[in-house]
């Protein structure tokens, strides 16, 4: 990705410095369920709500808040995700002025181990995440070392990409695609509303399609082999994928973010388009 020349965003949040302990133990339900969900990418919010509220009552006091000491490594990393970030904030009102809408940017939160947000305490065990509550985007840079090495996904796109989903869960915030969804909760079988989940996940890596295919076309931000690159993590990121590795076996009821040829499928139909109204992942007919 041409990254370096891009604008650099300044509604990144650095809190690597106010650290809580890696491994800081909740108690059993809310380890129980962090087991569950917490397989990498956008976990369901209001899980992530009960999740949360379980773990944070379990929380020791201690913080230091001495200056996080940035390897020159993470200091580039941090440069591109603000790049990134400032990507989605010219794309996304690009898109919401397109159709009459304002576009409100959100802070993307850089922490280590731990960081406490509107939905609770997140943890890097959970993957990047955002929450609707604060509308803001939760990375611990730990998670890139995982994407590349566990995940078997390189590149620089592979992490834009990362980004570029979690942007796609705020904008169904503020499209009120997510509050639908929250709703129909209430009225679903586990069944059913796993299927909307679902569509909710898929949604957000077409909403990173689009992303992909509106910067490249505002900036030139790619490169041979980015788009690869950000298919292959969709596809070792699917659900599928990530159960067999942890269990042997997949129970396609249980998915929560589409098996990884759906996932790499929506990407795709997202770049291939650069049209929102091209992301309705919840008819599922693929
Ligand atoms: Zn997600």
């Amino acid at each position: 990705m041409r990254w370096q020349s891009g604008r650099r965003s300044s509604n990144v949040e650095d809190r690597r410095s106010s650290r809580i302990p890696r491994g800081v133990k909740g108690g059993g339900i809310g380890i129980l369920l962090l087991a569950l969900v917490g397989m990498y990418f956008g976990i369901n919010p209001s899980m992530i709500m009960n999740v949360g509220n379980a773990v944070q009552k379990n929380l020791p006091a201690s913080q230091s808040s001495e200056p996080y000491q940035a390897t020159p490594e993470e200091q580039e990393q941090v440069e591109f995700i603000s790049v990134v970030l400032a990507d989605t904030e010219d794309v996304w009102s690009q898109v919401f002025k397109e159709n009459g809408k304002t576009y409100q940017v959100p802070n993307l939160v850089l922490f280590s181990g731990a960081v406490q947000s509107a939905c609770g305490l997140v943890q890097a065990a959970m993957g990047p995440f955002y929450c609707p509550g604060d509308r803001k985007v939760y990375i611990d840079l730990a998670f890139y070392k995982d994407l590349q090495n566990q995940m078997h996904s390189p590149g620089d796109f592979a992490r834009a990409y990362v980004v570029a989903h979690e942007i796609g869960h705020h904008v169904q915030k503020l499209l009120g695609i997510s509050d639908q969804v929250d709703r129909a909760r209430q009225q679903l079988s586990k069944t059913d509303f796993n299927k909307v989940s679902v569509g909710l996940e898929l949604q957000a890596d077409c909403f990173a399609g689009v992303w992909a295919n509106r910067a490249d076309r505002m900036r030139g931000i790619l490169e041979p082999g980015d788009i690869e690159e950000a298919m292959n993590a969709a596809s070792n990121i699917g659900d599928d994928r990530l159960q067999q590795q942890s269990r042997g076996y997949v129970t396609p009821d249980s998915f929560t973010h589409g098996t990884s040829a759906q996932r790499v499928h929506w990407f795709n139909q997202g770049y291939t388009t650069g049209d929102i109204n091209s992301c309705n992942t919840f008819e599922l007919r693929y």
